[in-house]
């Protein structure tokens, strides 16, 4: 079990009570634990590196005011930097559109695209009231169809048939015209992974977002990757305007480094957390919640 910060700061700054600011001395050693911290929570090192410096800029000469300490002043500035960094508030689904309003999926393979797409169709219906179509452009995989097919009937939208002889661009074009002929609010399109980042798929991707302009173009990506969401995320954001990240499998043991690593790489909010593999398992992203996860 990790300790958890206050807890690891408590040590360190006994020996700072009683002074009225924050100095460089008296919060260097402190910075070390909020950088283990952060390392252990699983943030990238670059992303680190950066954070302890603009905390550092923040905390030198901060007052330390009533009755708090300076590791506890400390510690707030370290969450509300946290906070700020990661978007401060929470960021809703864009979908001022003229009809239907299209969100594209992309992300590796296994990221949990195709389950959040059952997961958003749910929302959507449920919360908004929006009719809401979904199409798998996955040519690659039959099973992802099928398991785009499946979700759809588990959540009660409606699902357009693709197979894996179409090219993806021709689905998305007869999706778009069926979804326009059929006055639905929302078109949500599922898009095929790889296990790792390859041309062939930035390519595709990327004709697909220009065959359907999507007023969202959401990027998934697995709490679990830690470190390596660096790369992934850097390489879709490069290659796609993103509009939003959903962080999936946040239910498991991952600390949420990711979310400040992608949040840090893309500039783009994190829009929702994935929390479990039922079509239920879906919450909005609270940037402070994720804080203090990370913090531990
Ligand atoms: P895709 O290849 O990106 O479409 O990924 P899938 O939607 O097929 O998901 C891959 C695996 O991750 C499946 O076993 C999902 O049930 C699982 N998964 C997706 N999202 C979550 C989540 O938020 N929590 C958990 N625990 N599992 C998830």
């Amino acid at each position: 079990m990790l300790d958890n910060l206050s807890n690891r700061l408590s040590g360190v700054v006994k020996s700072l009570r009683g002074q009225a600011r924050l100095s460089e001395t008296n919060i260097t050693d402190a910075l070390r634990e909020v950088r283990m911290a952060l390392l252990e929570a699983d943030v990238a090192l670059p992303v680190v590196k950066t954070f302890i410096a603009e905390v550092k800029q923040r905390a030198l000469g901060q007052e330390v005011i009533g009755s708090l300490t300076p590791g506890q002043a400390l510690i707030g500035v370290v969450n509300e930097e946290l906070t700020r960094l990661m978007g401060e508030h929470n960021d809703a689904l864009n979908l001022a559109a003229v009809p239907p309003a299209i969100i594209l999926m992309a992300g590796l393979q296994g990221a949990g695209k195709t389950t959040t797409v059952g997961k958003l169709a749910k929302l959507l219906k449920e919360t908004q009231k929006k009719k809401v179509l979904v199409v798998s452009a996955d040519v690659y995989r039959p099973a992802a169809i099928e398991q785009l097919k499946m979700l759809a009937e588990q959540v009660g939208v409606e699902w357009f048939p693709s197979d894996a002889s179409q090219q993806p661009d021709a689905i998305a074009r007869a999706a778009v015209d069926y979804a326009k002929r059929h006055y639905f609010d929302v078109l949500m399109v599922d898009t095929a992974g790889r296990l790792a980042i390859d041309e062939a798929m930035m390519q595709e991707i990327k004709t697909l977002h220009a065959t359907l302009n999507p007023i969202e173009t959401l990027f998934v990506v697995d709490a679990m990757q830690g470190q390596d969401a660096v790369h992934t995320a850097q390489a879709f954001n490069e290659a796609l305007p993103l509009t939003g990240v959903i962080l999936t499998k946040m239910d498991g043991d991952a600390r949420g480094g990711a979310a400040l690593s992608v949040r840090h790489i893309t500039g783009k909010p994190i829009k929702f957390i994935g929390v479990g593999e039922k079509t239920t398992g879906i919450e909005p992203f609270h940037p402070e919640r994720m804080a203090s996860r990370i913090l531990g």
